[in-house]
């Protein structure tokens, strides 16, 4: 018997421009999971890494556009790595992320963008991750300053924390970066936290 699969409404050749964006040929994937299974937030995402691949090859802009797990994936380049026939799945998800946020359809929930912006402001003043600053900045700006202190002490004794900043950056290059790529990439809109920024 035969199957149709039903072409769904493109966001203006998404495909075509996540291609360009990424440098990736979409085509070259032929579905073996191995990105999903290697991915640590697949088992939580609607549309894990495969799928996805599966669902831009059909060009299904609309719906991936609004995918969380955009919104979820930490960026680690596990599927990457992973993919036997070389595809830059984490390329993918960076052309994705930028042209939901390029077309207004950027949903991260709940902290992300505040959890994001606590981390880069870290390293645009530190040269790198700090991660007491990141923490204080998360939490002052959530208000949930007392959630998961109990597990400071175990991430200390872990060394998993440094207390003190981290020493040898280029603080004045990053901070240059910083400046001339601010305009490339806006924090999502519509999320704000608790100060309403
Ligand atoms: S880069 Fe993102 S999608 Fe790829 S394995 Fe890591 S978290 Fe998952
Ligand atoms: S690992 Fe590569 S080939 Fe396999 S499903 Fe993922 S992207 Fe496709």
């Amino acid at each position: 018997m035969a199957i149709t699969i039903a072409k769904a409404k493109s966001a203006r050749g998404l495909l075509k421009q996540v291609q360009e964006l990424s440098g990736v040929d979409v085509s070259k994937c032929y579905q073996c999971k191995k990105c999903t299974s290697g991915c640590p937030v697949s088992s939580l995402a609607k549309c894990p890494p495969s799928e996805m691949m599966r669902r831009l090859h059909l060009d299904m802009g609309e719906e991936l556009l609004h995918s969380d797990i955009l919104w979820m994936c930490v960026s680690c380049e596990t599927c990457s790595a992973r993919c036997p026939m070389g595809i830059d799945v984490a390329a993918v998800m960076d052309a994705l992320r930028k042209l939901a946020v390029q077309r207004g359809a950027a949903r991260p929930e709940g902290n992300v963008p505040l959890f994001n912006r606590a981390f880069l402001k870290t390293v645009e003043v530190f040269g790198r991750t700090y991660d007491m600053a990141m923490i204080a900045g998360y939490k002052l700006g959530s208000g949930k300053l007392l959630a998961d202190t109990e597990k400071f002490p175990i991430m200390l004794k872990k060394r998993k924390i440094a207390l003190l900043p981290p020493h040898g950056a280029d603080r004045r290059t990053v901070r240059r970066i910083f400046k001339k790529t601010k305009h490339v990439a806006p924090p999502p809109s519509g999320v704000k936290n608790k100060a309403g920024q």
